[in-house]
Parts: structure tokens; C-alpha cells; sequence
């Protein structure tokens, strides 16, 4: 069974979208009218839709969210965009973290935990990523990679309403792999132990654990009802609206 909290199900779009991308923000916003009514609905474009996606979700049940934030405020980072920049565009959440980040960018986890106290102090809700690689995973090293990942981000600031950890096995994002039901409630129930031992577990149950890495319609009932998923982070198949409106119903 599956934990107390509402689910949410975040679309990680990534270096995708244009201005065109709108019309399926069009229809995000009918389709959840249409009813998803338990599930909370995220949008996190690129940087630059941002703004005109928060726009264009205003009173509607879907929220906007960011892929990444600088740890600064303000200042001389060219490229960079800083949280309280994504707060100012209307969005609510930012993802820091994402295996992207870390495997193109070299953020590590001092890096990412930065990003998320960046993210609060903007008042943003954290989604943080975190996730064993292949190799990883095949030396059974899995559990304790992620514990660490979980650890380094954790202080006594993090809440349930701050903080969302997404769990995204790195071999399993974009390539229609994923892991087993059995092995994704082992790691979030990992995660929440983590993440009870530095906030205590009454804060920690309500700290919703998502699970990201090849999520579509056909998988998504499954991998959502594993225990201590509290819901997932979606890329490829939140391009497609009735793919993503599907893996929120599924929910
Ligand atoms: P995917 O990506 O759903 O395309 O596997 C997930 C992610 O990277 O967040």
C-alpha cells in the first residue's frame, strides 16, 4: 500500500519546449479539470517558458516549477537563474539535483544540498534528486549510495511542506528500464528512515518520496501503489499531455 500523502506528479520537460509548448499547457489545464482530484500536478519547463507556463496555469490545479537553481540570490553568474527568479516567475517548486545536473554540470552533493537551502530560503518546495548508476546498483551498493545522497541534503530545516526527494535510478531514466516494485519500496522506505533520523518521523512521513525513471501510462498504477511512493517525477512522457494526464489518473 501507499503512504498517507497526497500524490504529486511532476513533469520534468528538460531542454524541451518552445512557445508552441503552451498549447499543451491548454491542455493539461482542461484534462485536470476534468478530474484528477487526488493528485497534485507540476509543470517544470525550461527557464525560459517558465514564467508564461505559471501564466498560463494561474487558477488552475497545476503548478510550475523550475529544473535548477544558482545557490546565490543574485549577482555576476552569467547563464545562471536564481530561486527566488524561478519564485518570481509564479512557480512554486524547483528541482535541484537531477542526475543531469550532476553528471553535466559536476554538482555534487555539497552542491545540490546548497540549491536546496537555496530553494527554501526562496521559498520554494525542494524536489531533490537522488539515485544509484548502473554499476552501482550491480556491486549492491544501491541502498547505501542513495542513504548518503539522502544525508548530505538533510538538516533540521528540511520539512514535509519544503522537501520532496525524488528517487531516479540513473540507469533507469530514458532508457524504458526500470526497477522492480519490490526495489523501489526498499529504497523509499531507505530514504524515509534517512531522512526520520535527522527531522524525526512524524516530519519524515510527510516528506513525499517520488519515484522518476522511465514512468509511463502502462507502468505507473504499479510503481505508484509500492509502498512509501508518494508519487513520481516524469520526463519523457510528460511531453505527451495524455500520457501525463494518464500517469496522473493512474495515481
Ligand atoms: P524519464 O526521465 O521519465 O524520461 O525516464 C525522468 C527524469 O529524468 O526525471
Amino acid at each position: 500500500a501507499s503512504g498517507q500523502n497526497p500524490k504529486l506528479v511532476a513533469g520534468n520537460w528538460k531542454m524541451n519546449g518552445t512557445r508552441s509548448f503552451l498549447d499543451m499547457v491548454a491542455e493539461l489545464r482542461v484534462g485536470a479539470a476534468g478530474g484528477i482530484a487526488d493528485t497534485d500536478l507540476l509543470v517544470c519547463p525550461p527557464a525560459t517558458l517558465l514564467a508564461a507556463v505559471a501564466t498560463a496555469l494561474e487558477g488552475s490545479s497545476i503548478g510550475a516549477g523550475g529544473q535548477d537553481c544558482h545557490a546565490k540570490e543574485s549577482g555576476a553568474f552569467t547563464g545562471d537563474v536564481s530561486a527566488e527568479m524561478i519564485a518570481d516567475c509564479g512557480a512554486t517548486h524547483v528541482i535541484v539535483g537531477h542526475s543531469e545536473r550532476r553528471q553535466y554540470h559536476g554538482e555534487d552533493d555539497a552542491a545540490v544540498a546548497a540549491k536546496m537551502q537555496a530553494a527554501h530560503r526562496a521559498g520554494l518546495v525542494a524536489i531533490a534528486c537522488v539515485g544509484e548508476t548502473q554499476d552501482q546498483r550491480e556491486a549492491g551498493k544501491a541502498l547505501d549510495v542513495v542513504r548518503k545522497q539522502v544525508a548530505a541534503l538533510l538538516d533540521d530545516s528540511v520539512t514535509g511542506a519544503n522537501t520532496c526527494i525524488a528517487y531516479e535510478p540513473v540507469w533507469a531514466i530514458g532508457t524504458g528500464l526500470t526497477p522492480t516494485v519490490a526495489d523501489v519500496a526498499e529504497m523509499h522506505t531507505a530514504i524515509r528512515e534517512t531522512i526520520a533520523a535527522t527531522i524525526g518521523a512524524d516530519e519524515a512521513a510527510q516528506v513525499r518520496l517520488l519515484y522518476g525513471g522511465s514512468v509511463k501510462p502502462a507502468n505507473a498504477r504499479e510503481l505508484m501503489a509500492a509502498t512509501d511512493v508518494d508519487g513520481a517525477l516524469v520526463g519523457g512522457a510528460s511531453l505527451v499531455a495524455a500520457d501525463f494526464l494518464a500517469i496522473a489518473r493512474a495515481c
